[in-house]
């Protein structure tokens, strides 16, 4: 199988270079293979995984996941991370959905998990220490790795949000994570001395695609931690002198205010990379200052698109701070599609498509959900509203499903979200329609702050900056909003 040939092949340029670094467990690449090895051994000996099934991961940021990962896909089996904070009884219908073989957890998440597994009536492996249970089970004799030329073969599949109904499985095949992987590998420079700190889960399409696999394919070091939090973000670039890290835009918001940044060490760092969600420019800039780096990248796109899209450069932010960019990333092509199903004109809004090798295979046991996604000639409908400006940059308009329509007239959530978000005051804002007798939904802003001000203030600065049609009639203040585990706003939850 090729992602995990990767392991095989660092193992053999780089045997005594760090791999992972977990807390106080460090493993090299010669080590990290041999688990890997092992781990495929007794999950095909001891639970009968064979190629095309599919493993359940219930596991943080951690080395047990990152050897199952591989070993999974050295089986020529298929990798399905699953979001840890999920209930039981989203779990289960997961499970079911993927018909999954195996579930394998920890002592850490495997609450819920291992419910879910008693009402599926699935098996389980709880792994807490992850060497020591790859090597106690190994009867050492070498296992043998697959085909290495089986690039079509399933990989990974990843289940979305479904914050609009049933969640999804994305289906990845091994030629998707390989040009993903490369995409972002060439655009953020790694190379065998990089150092990538994972904090967002694995069970995300960025963080699991691009940095996990990505970085594995040059032999980059993986630095994990099973939760996020500013401290340990702050704590580990410094222990560790990472070079990247990829966040969502709250995790740098959150970061941001955190009381010793002012003194921390961030010398080591080359890439600071947020994506996911929009950083509004007036944060982006802040976020910038309180960093004390320009070595800011915005990435856009979605998981099914592996996630490819596009890219806002450092040297970018001066003027197009808030946009996603002006080019599609490497070995990918983006474009915005009007109403009559040709590209849009200059400042006309339309739905963004993205193309390339990258992209998923399929929904999952959906045939209906995967014709609806492609265009005829290959493309992902991404389901955002997006316009190009005459300098060619790219704005991401808003969900197609999150537009709020007020007496028949279009209001995009994130404009007024960024009107609020540029005031001082206030930390994050989410913007969502609600039903209206007369208009049919107006206009409400849930508004988190990070000091007191009037809601007569806040009013009168969004005036300045937005037609009254699209000022919110309704404010909430709240102490935080809802975000799921990879930071996106849950706007269902504040409807
Ligand atoms: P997901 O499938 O969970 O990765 O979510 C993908 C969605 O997040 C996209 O369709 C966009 O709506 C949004 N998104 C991702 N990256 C960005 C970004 N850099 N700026 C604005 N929105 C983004
Ligand atoms: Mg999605
Ligand atoms: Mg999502």
């Amino acid at each position: 199988m090729i992602i995990p040939a990767y392991v095989a092949r660092n193992a053999r340029k780089y045997p005594n270079q760090e791999a992972v670094i977990d807390g106080s467990l460090r493993a090299t690449w010669q080590q990290l293979d041999q688990h890997v090895n092992q781990f495929a051994e007794h999950l095909a000996c001891d639970h009968n995984i064979k190629a095309g099934d599919r493993v359940c991961l219930v596991l943080p940021n951690n080395y047990a996941f990152i050897v199952a990962h591989f070993a999974i896909q050295r089986l020529g089996a298929i990798v399905a991370p699953i979001n840890v904070k999920l209930t039981a009884t989203e779990l289960a219908y997961i499970f079911e959905n993927a018909e999954a073989s195996l579930v394998i957890t920890c002592d850490l998440t495997s609450d819920q998990a291992l419910k879910a597994c008693g009402v599926s009536k699935l098996p389980s492996l709880v792994i807490n220490d992850m060497p020591a249970h790859a090597t106690e089970n190994s009867s050492g004799r070498q296992f043998e790795t697959l085909n290495e030329q089986a690039i079509t073969e399933s990989a990974t599949l990843l289940y979305t949000s479904g914050t609009t109904g049933r969640p999804k499985g994305v289906l990845f095949d091994h030629k998707a994570l390989l040009f993903v992987g490369m995409m972002f590998a060439t655009e953020m420079h790694y190379g065998p001395q990089s150092r990538l700190l994972s904090l967002m889960p694995f069970t995300h399409s960025a963080p699991l695609n691009l940095s996990l696999v990505g970085g594995t394919l040059v032999g980059s070091t993986h630095v994990i931690a099973p939760t996020f939090t500013p401290d340990l973000l702050l704590g580990l670039v410094q222990k560790e002198r990472t070079t990247h890290f990829f966040g969502a835009p709250v995790a740098y918001l959150l970061t941001a205010q955190h009381p010793e940044i002012a003194h921390a060490d961030f010398s080591s760092m080359s890439h600071w990379i947020y994506g996911g969600g929009p950083l509004a420019g007036d944060h982006a800039r802040r976020v910038q200052q309180t960093f004390r780096s320009d070595q800011f990248y915005c990435v856009y796109g979605l998981t099914e698109a592996g996630p490819t899209g596009s890219l806002l450069l450092p040297n970018e932010h001066t003027d197009k701070a808030g946009s996603v960019g002006q080019r599609a990333a490497a070995f990918t092509e983006i474009r915005v599609v009007n109403a009559s199903g040709k590209i849009a004109d200059i400042d006309e809004a339309g739905e963004i498509h993205i193309g390339g090798e990258g992209v998923m295979r399929e929904y999952w046991h959906n045939e209906q959900a995967t014709r609806e996604i492609f265009t005829d000639d290959g493309w992902i409908r991404t389901g955002d509203i997006g316009v190009r400006d005459a300098d060619g940059f790219y704005w991401v308009k808003d969900r197609i499903k999150d537009l709020i329509i007020s007496g028949g007239v279009n209001v995009y959530p994130r404009e007024v979200e960024d009107a609020l978000a540029s005031h001082p005051a206030v930390l994050e804002a989410a913007v969502i329609g609600v039903p209206h007798d007369e208009w049919g939904e107006t206009v409400k802003a849930c508004v988190v702050l990070r000091e007191t001000i009037d809601e007569a203030e806040l009013r009168t600065h969004v005036a300045e900056r937005l037609a009254d049609y699209k000022r919110p009639r309704v404010y909430a203040f709240m102490d935080e909003l809802p975000h799921n585990a990879n930071g996106k706003v849950l706007k269902h939850q504040l409807r």
